[in-house]
């Protein structure tokens, strides 16, 4: 039982606990005050991502990308296949610790899967690709971010492999280097078969945050030489000539499917 003598500094006590906690509230905020600065050279490179003081950091948690994997060992069509609805948008690129980032504002174009809509939010590229499939690992990967109102993601990947030069990258890598607006057709960029590996995975830069839904297209598309020199010197730049790609994460018994031929609008 409390006498009043021991019930006052009790209350003293638990009223300096609050005020401590609050002040530790308010120095502290919601989250880091700042991320720490990612990177692909060390000390912030990939290893030591799970380290770092990121908020929602997820770098050393379960079902992480990119993955490696052979498509003789996926399996038959498992998910619905895409719809998919790219048009022309005006993307404004956005500078960010390791890329640049095409983006579009309330963009028109989207992704249907599963019964849940997908916004086209910005495309950004990786030298060389993250994703190794059948051992083989392009010069270049280009991700698509699409995301509902709630903020799930559907991430497309594309290969993109030396070929003839591409007219429908001429907005993208003409505005190299300095980034300008560009106005692109979205869906030219993505070959005419939209068939595609999935699997469920993460983003591969911090925060690394799970429940990415991922669609790799099993078809490439071609840059010529010169346009895949352009871009990639352009990431070499950003990244003190480093590439920007993360290392090969553990599948963890991950199955890989194969979704059919979406449709071509
Ligand atoms: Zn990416």
């Amino acid at each position: 039982m409390l006498t009043t003598e021991k019930l006052i500094p009790s209350l003293i006590l638990a009223a300096m606990s609050c005020a401590i906690g609050a002040l530790f509230l308010a120095l502290s905020g919601s989250a880091f005050a700042q991320d720490e600065p990612y990177a692909y050279a060390c000390e912030n490179c990939p290893a030591n991502w799970e380290n770092l003081a990121i908020d929602g950091n997820s770098c050393g948690g379960d079902n992480q990308s990119p993955i490696a994997f052979d498509a003789s060992s996926t399996r038959g069509a498992r998910s619905a296949r895409l719809t998919l609805t790219y048009g022309t948008e005006l993307v404004e690129p956005d500078m960010t610790l390791t890329n640049i980032e095409w983006g579009a504002d309330a963009s028109a174009s989207s992704v249907r899967w599963n019964g849940e809509e997908y916004f086209f939010s910005q495309f950004h590229f990786h030298t060389t690709a993250e994703h190794v499939i059948n051992g083989e690992r392009s010069d270049l990967e280009m991700h698509f971010v699409n995301k509902t109102a709630e903020g799930a993601a559907l991430v497309i990947g594309v290969s993109i492999l030396v070929g003839a030069e591409n007219g429908a990258f001429e907005p993208v890598t003409a505005a190299l280097p300095g980034a300008d607006l560009a106005v692109v057709d979205l869906r030219a960029l993505l070959p005419g078969n939209l068939s595609a590996y999935a699997y469920t995975g993460s983003t591969t830069t911090p925060p690394c945050s799970a429940n990415v839904e991922w669609r790799l297209l099993r078809n490439p598309v071609e840059l010529s030489q010169a346009q895949i020199d352009a871009i990639r010197n352009e990431l070499w730049a950003i990244n003190d000539g480093f590439d920007n790609n993360r290392p090969i994460q553990n599948r963890e018994g991950r199955r890989v499917s194969t979704t059919g031929k979406a449709n071509k609008p």
